[in-house]
């Protein structure tokens, strides 16, 4: 069995974001990228199948600039086999990506797709979705757990108010809630051998995509500085308040 797996650089979950000067993006120069931690997961998942020997390649793939190679070469260290690079220049869409994504599974004919639930840059929850639309084939988003058996894979998911589980026939889409694994760190013996692993780069012209972005960003602004809170003697006095300063009740 093939997986593929998506993988996204986004600024690092610790990296405290700023909009830029103009407030026309997020600040980017300068700052920490890593791999989207719920890809991560992704990633995760798709070694421990190969572990059990349940899947037997397992391919990673990044539509980014040239950097993203960075993030594809940490895949390999963790456990993938090679990795592909859709070479953009821009940012691009939901819909784009899925696209691309679609274009290279196409040629791949991966078994299991796994991805992650959102990317935590655009926090759009959308790609896997779009994707398994796109290949017209089942999906299981939120994973919190991932069983392969007789050709079905089976995913329980994290809905409101308990766990749906799904049986999936193949090829499909599944998407990473966080609690699906712990990922493991990268060893230094196989960060090393991650350089020598195949990497291939293609370009959306090579794979024939309309990528033209249907949405434009007018800007991205932080949210207003919260004021500092104060003590207030009795009930009486947070009563009146309420009532008077914040006027959140009458
Ligand atoms: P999103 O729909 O943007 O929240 O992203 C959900 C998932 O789609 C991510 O966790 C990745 O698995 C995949 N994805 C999104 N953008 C990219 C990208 N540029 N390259 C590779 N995978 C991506």
């Amino acid at each position: 069995m093939k997986a593929l797996v998506a993988i996204k650089r986004v600024v690092d979950y610790n990296v405290k974001v700023r909009a830029n000067s103009d407030n026309s993006d997020v600040e980017l120069a300068n700052v920490k990228m890593s791999m989207n931690p719920f890809c991560e997961i992704a990633v995760e998942e798709a070694v421990r199948l190969k572990e059990k020997g349940v899947v037997s390649e397992i391919v990673t793939v990044s539509i980014g600039t040239q950097q993203s190679q960075e993030q594809l070469r940490t895949s390999l260290a963790l456990g993938a086999d090679r990795s592909i690079l859709v070479q953009v220049d821009q940012p691009l869409e939901p819909l784009a990506v899925a696209k691309c994504l679609k274009a290279v599974c196409d040629d791949e004919k991966p078994d299991l797709i796994l991805m992650g639930k959102q990317a935590i840059d655009g926090d759009n929850n959308q790609t896997g979705q779009m994707l398994a639309s796109l290949l017209g084939c089942a999906q299981g988003t939120f994973a919190s757990d991932v069983t392969v058996e007789d050709g079905k894979v089976a995913v329980t998911r994290e809905i409101d108010g308990g766990l749906q589980t799904l049986s999936l026939s193949l090829p499909a889409v599944v998407t990473s809630d966080l609690r699906l694994n712990k990922p493991r760190y990268a060893s230094l013996p196989n960060i090393m051998k991650s350089k020598s692993k195949p990497l291939a780069t293609v370009n959306t012209d090579e794979l024939g995509i309309d990528i033209s972005p249907r949405t434009k960003q007018l800007g991205v602004e932080p949210p207003a500085q919260r004021q500092a809170g104060i003590m207030v003697g009795d009930v009486t006095q947070l009563v009146d308040k309420l009532k008077n300063e914040a006027k959140v009740i009458s």
